[in-house]
């Protein structure tokens, strides 16, 4: 924002004024200016930055899912945009390479078909689908195409820890359900911390929050599975019954199933993960470092709460 020459603080009138605030467009000087990229004044800066209080709280149930909600109302319509152009590939894998039918062995082909494309593309939503959810966390306001550049971007590195936090839940699994079970809640997180934690491993950021806080996490992850899965239980069942009344063809029944399922699971259920993902950091005492966009370009700070 441009200055005029000689301008006073609006609060010190002794002090030359440095910025006008890029929210409220107050004179600010060097005291008062407590964000410097875009220029906020000590007013607007932490309102800005923190505009739900996100970073400021200490991990507490309700707030995690209140906060978590939020987030995912503020970005829906991107996330539905996102949740739509990944159900379509999606549908029309299942439709190509898994036959009809509701024996045993069309289900589970049906599984193994939706893993492998979740694996290898669905992933780049769901990221995408994170990195807006941290942003408007943040303040900012990511577009479509950055999203998607965010999460592309990501793509070697969450392949890698999705198959390993896979491997590791097999091989506790091939032991014994209980480790399985100790384990699978100690990276409950990873998915998190893949993309908003780049510069540390992404399963043992999660095992620092969740360490010493083991059942309260448990108690935490089964709730937000509970959030997404009750109402795609609910839908998915209201969808069978309505679409085989209409007689619908496949193709739309497959198309909407996944889009529920993917926007109850990779927006909802991951917006609610990062809150408290975010909360425990605090809880914890464990630094959460500041996000590190792979888009040089900063996606700008949204200036209304
Ligand atoms: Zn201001
Ligand atoms: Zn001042």
């Amino acid at each position: 924002m441009r200055q005029l020459e000689g301008a006073r603080c609006a609060l010190h009138f002794d002090a030359p004024s440095l910025a006008t605030c890029q929210r409220c467009g107050r004179f600010s000087c060097q005291t008062c200016l407590v964000v410097t990229e875009p220029p906020l004044c000590s007013a607007c800066g932490p309102a800005v930055v923190d505009p739900y209080g996100l970073h400021s709280s200490s991990f507490e149930f309700v707030p995690a899912f209140v906060i978590g909600f939020k987030l995912v109302m503020a970005e829906l319509p991107r996330l539905l945009a996102l949740a739509a152009i990944f159900a379509v590939p999606a549908a029309l894998v299942q439709m190509v390479l898994v036959k009809e039918g509701d024996d045993l062995r069309a289900i589970s082909s049906s599984i193994r078909v939706n893993s492998l494309y979740e694996f290898l593309v669905g992933i780049i939503g769901a990221q995408a689908m994170l990195a807006l959810l941290i942003a408007r966390g943040e303040g900012r306001t990511l577009s479509l195409g950055g999203a998607f550049n965010e999460g592309m971007q990501n793509w070697t590195r969450a392949v890698g820890v999705r198959f390993r936090s896979g491997l590791i839940i097999f091989g506790f699994a091939l032991l014994l359900l209980v480790p399985a079970f100790w384990k699978s809640t100690l990276i409950m997180f990873s998915s998190i911390a893949v993309l908003r934690s780049r510069d540390r491993d992404a399963l043992e950021a999660s095992e620092s929050i969740v360490r010493g806080r083991f059942w309260l996490c448990l108690g935490f992850g089964v709730s937000a599975i509970a959030v997404a899965f009750v109402p795609m239980i609910v839908l998915e069942s209201i969808i069978a019954v309505v679409f085989e009344l209409l007689s619908v063809p496949r193709f739309p029944h497959e198309l909407l199933t996944d889009f529920v399922d993917r926007f109850l699971t990779d927006a909802v259920m991951t917006s609610v993960l990062y809150a408290g993902y975010v909360m425990l950091h605090r809880t914890a005492g464990v630094e959460l470092v500041p996000m590190r966009w792979w888009s040089s370009r900063v996606p700008p700070l949204t200036s209304s709460r």
